[in-house]
This record gives structure tokens, C-alpha cells and sequence, in this order.
């Protein structure tokens, strides 16, 4: 990387921000091409998000599931990994600012995401973490089963119930997701291995703000999830928005639920790298782009991914912020850069980014799931092996696949998770115990 010299000298410059599904996609449509490609994520690895819910729940370990960016690329040329945090974005110079640096570029694809939102109560996120990254699962992961070890070392009936009360805010596919397999740990996978207190008692809350589950999927498939959960256990409140929460409770309008646990699936809210743009933003913090997926009056830089706000003009309807989303717009905009270099010169007159719904599905539990492709809606074994099938094709690295399907073979015949592990020093508040 040179410091603050122009990029006019060839190679062409990329600089992509993010090894997100967005940021991969169109590094990897540039393989061949005449360009310098450097790649900055602040993290060091590619993080398959879709089953981020498993790590959380103790069924996979974060490495199954994510790969270093770097060995992605180990065989094209063309591209250099930076592990570095991008600041903010200097569009009139054409410069990223990266700690100190200040890094120049010729094309820039923005692909770094979204992140959690509490809807302007940011002092909820201590109590109730949200899942985005690994380290958000491993909390996750390590609050849930110290809950179940602190329900059994207390003697207090209340205090224990709370402990044992799961509440997750937010019905979409993280939500109903984390609800099955939470119902599924505290019901079929530890209750044998506890002598004092019975997990399956274990309350699940699902809440939802709107009048059904999964609210970006046909009415069906939220019919479905709806029963398969309520019949697996979980309590469903729907038009139930939260409206506070403290160390001990959780309250929706008038009612109040105590809970020890929390964990927010409810909303999101573009990247702080956006507001350093300068240019027009939706209410949830994204970039409103235009149909090519470029930032209005620089065709020079896109933005891609769960950061675009991009209605497609084919079909009028925004472009969803979905793995498959992020893949079509990096693979569309690695075809227009692409072309731009063949041409010496960006092409007069753009394409339009049209988005190919390839389905919606959200899994409930060991075997069962929910599933919208193009006219058809289905659920139950049918629908979970489509979804297995095709979470496992989209994972990256043979490794990971292999490993996730032996977990999953594993799981399914033995009921086990074998990821639970409590790190982070769990320290549970020991209480007055008689027969300990
Ligand atoms: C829990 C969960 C479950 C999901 N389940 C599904 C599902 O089942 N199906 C589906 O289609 N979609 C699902 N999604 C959505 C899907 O994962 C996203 O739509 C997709 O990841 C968006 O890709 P992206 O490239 O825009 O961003 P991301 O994949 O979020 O990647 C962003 C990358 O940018 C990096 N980054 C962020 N800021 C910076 C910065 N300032 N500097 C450097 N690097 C930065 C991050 O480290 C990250 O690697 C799920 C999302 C979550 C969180």
C-alpha cells in the first residue's frame, strides 16, 4: 500500500471494504482481471452468518463455520488481504482513511454490513447481546448454559425460574432460529445431565413487534413456524414490542416477564463507515444507491450488500438484505469494474442491478424447517433437508462443509451439541445449598 500518492500509476487500484458475502463476491469476480485488489475486513476471517445461530446454541464452533480470509485468496494473485479497520472514506480525494494511513484507490466497493439496533435504547445491548459476529455467539453461547448451571445451584423457586426464562426479541429468522434450538437444548440435550433442577422446564419467549413470525416470508410459512414452535414449546407473543428491560425483567407495554436472559434478533442499523460518506441515507442508516449499485455522483465507488438501499427497477421491490443479495450485487458490480477496464474507460450508459429471489428459509429446530421458493411454500423434513443442502454448498472451504455434516449427522442421531463449552471464566453465583 503506498501512503497518500496518487493511484493513477497502474495497476488500477480496488480497495473493497468488507470479507463479507459481498466483499468476497466481487474479489473473486475479479480474478482475472488487470487490477490491484486490496481487501480490508477488521476481522481476519469470512463469517458464514446463516448458522452464527449454531455456535450460539453450542452445535458447531466458530471455526467450523468461518475461514481466514487470507487462505481464501491464497491463489489469486491479484489480491492483497489487509487486516485493518476502515474509518472513514474520503470520496473527493479518492482516499480510505485506516488508523494512521490514508490509502488511495481507483474503484472503491464498500461491502461492511450492518449492525444491531436497539430503536434508540443502546443501553439494552449489555443486557441483551445480538448476534452478528463470533464473539457475539460465543456470549451468547457462554450466558445460556451458565444460566442452566446457576438454575441448578439455586434454591430460591422465583429466582431459579427466571434463570430459566429465555426471552429473544425479534421473530425473524435469527429469532425463530434461536428459539427452536434453545427449546431443543433445555428439552431434549441436558436435562439428563442435571441432578437438582429440571431444564425442560426452561421458558423460551419468542417476541415478535408485528402480527406474525418471519414477516419477510409468505403468510404460510409463518403460519408453519408458528405451530411447529408453540407445539415444540416455545411461547410466541406476537405485536409484542418491548418497551423496557433491567437486570431482572423484561416489559412489553404493561406486562412485565422476568427473565435472566435476553437476546435481541430485532433490528439493524447500517455501518458507521456510511455517515462518513456524505450522501443520502434511509432511516436504518444504509446507503440509498443507485440502480448500479454506485453512490450518486461517484461511479467510481459502490456499495454493496446488506449496507445498499437499492430498490430494483425491474421489479420495484427493495433488494432484501440476504447473503444471496450481497452475492448477486458483488458478482453485478465485479462485471462492471470488470468491463471498465476492458473498455480503458467507464462504460457511458449502465446496467441496472436486477436481484434473483432464489427463496427464504428459516430452520425450527433438529429437523424441521420453513421454505418459500418462488410460488411454493413448504416445511418439515423435506424443507430442512433443502435447507441443510443448501447451507452447507454456500459454506466456505471443504473443511467446514465436511465438518458441519458430520456435526449435523452427529446431532441428529445422538441429540448432542458438541460445542458446550462455557468460556470466559463462568464464575455462577453460588447460593445457599443445602445438599451440596
Ligand atoms: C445471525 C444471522 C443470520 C442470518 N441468516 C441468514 C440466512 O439464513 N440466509 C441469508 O440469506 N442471510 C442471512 N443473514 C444475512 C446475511 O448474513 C447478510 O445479508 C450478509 O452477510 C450480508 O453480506 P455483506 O457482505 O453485506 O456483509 P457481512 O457479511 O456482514 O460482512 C461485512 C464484513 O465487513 C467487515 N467490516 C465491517 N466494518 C468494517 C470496517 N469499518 N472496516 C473493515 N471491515 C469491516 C466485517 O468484519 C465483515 O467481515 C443472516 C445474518 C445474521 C447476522
Amino acid at each position: 500500500m503506498s501512503k497518500t500518492s496518487s493511484p493513477s500509476s497502474s495497476p488500477p487500484r480496488v480497495v473493497v471494504v468488507g470479507g463479507g458475502f459481498g466483499g468476497l463476491s466481487v474479489t473473486r469476480t475479479l480474478r482475472n482481471a488487470p487490477c490491484q485488489v486490496f481487501l480490508f475486513d477488521r476481522q481476519n476471517h469470512h463469517l458464514f452468518q446463516p448458522l452464527l445461530y449454531q455456535v450460539a446454541t453450542a452445535a458447531l464452533s466458530p471455526a467450523d463455520i468461518a475461514q481466514p480470509i487470507r487462505s481464501i485468496f491464497r491463489r489469486q494473485g491479484n489480491v492483497q488481504v489487509v487486516l485493518g479497520e476502515v474509518e472513514s472514506v474520503g470520496l473527493a480525494r479518492r482516499i480510505i482513511h485506516v488508523g494512521e494511513e490514508e490509502v488511495p484507490y481507483d474503484w472503491l466497493v464498500l461491502a461492511p454490513g450492518v449492525t444491531h439496533a436497539y430503536f434508540g435504547n443502546d443501553g439494552w445491548a449489555i443486557r441483551a447481546p445480538g448476534l452478528k459476529t463470533v464473539d457475539d455467539a460465543l456470549e451468547i453461547r457462554r450466558r445460556v448454559l451458565l444460566a442452566f448451571e446457576e438454575a441448578e445451584l439455586e434454591d430460591d423457586l422465583e429466582a431459579r425460574e427466571a434463570k430459566l426464562t429465555f426471552v429473544i426479541v425479534g421473530g425473524g429468522p435469527t429469532g425463530v432460529e434461536l428459539a427452536g434450538a434453545l427449546r431443543e437444548i433445555a428439552a431434549q440435550t441436558i436435562p439428563r445431565d442435571f441432578r437438582r433442577v429440571d431444564t425442560s422446564t426452561a421458558r423460551i419467549i419468542l417476541m415478535e413487534g408485528q402480527d406474525r413470525l418471519l414477516p419477510a416470508m409468505s403468510r404460510r410459512a409463518s403460519a408453519r413456524a408458528l405451530r411447529d414452535l408453540e407445539r415444540m414449546g416455545v411461547e410466541v407473543r406476537l405485536g409484542a414490542l418491548v418497551t423496557d428491560m433491567d437486570d431482572d425483567t423484561v416489559t412489553v407495554g404493561e406486562e412485565r416477564f422476568p427473565a435472566a436472559n435476553v437476546i435481541w434478533a430485532a433490528g439493524v442499523q447500517g455501518s458507521p463507515l456510511a455517515s462518513t460518506l456524505e450522501v443520502e441515507l434511509d432511516r436504518q442508516g444504509r446507503v440509498m444507491v443507485e440502480p448500479d449499485c454506485s453512490v450518486p455522483g461517484h461511479p467510481e465507488v459502490f456499495v454493496l450488500g446488506d449496507l445498499a438501499n437499492l430498490t430494483d427497477p425491474k421489479t420495484g421491490r427493495s433488494v432484501p438484505g440476504v447473503a444471496q443479495g450481497a452475492l448477486q450485487m458483488g458478482r453485478f458490480v465485479g462485471g462492471v469494474i470488470l468491463e471498465a477496464l476492458a473498455r480503458g474507460e467507464p462504460a457511458p450508459v449502465r446496467r441496472s442491478f436486477h436481484y434473483v429471489d432464489k427463496g427464504n428459509m428459516a430452520t425450527i429446530g433438529r429437523a424441521r424447517a420453513v421454505a418459500d421458493i418462488g410460488e411454493l411454500s413448504f416445511g418439515g423434513f423435506f424443507a430442512w433437508v433443502v435447507w441443510s443442502t443448501v447451507h452447507v454448498f454456500y459454506l466456505v472451504g471443504f473443511r467446514n462443509r465436511l465438518l458441519v455434516m458430520v456435526n449435523w449427522a452427529w446431532q441428529w442421531l445422538i441429540q448432542a451439541r458438541g460445542a458446550r463449552l462455557i468460556t470466559g471464566n463462568p464464575r455462577p453465583r453460588l447460593t445457599k445449598q443445602a445438599d451440596l
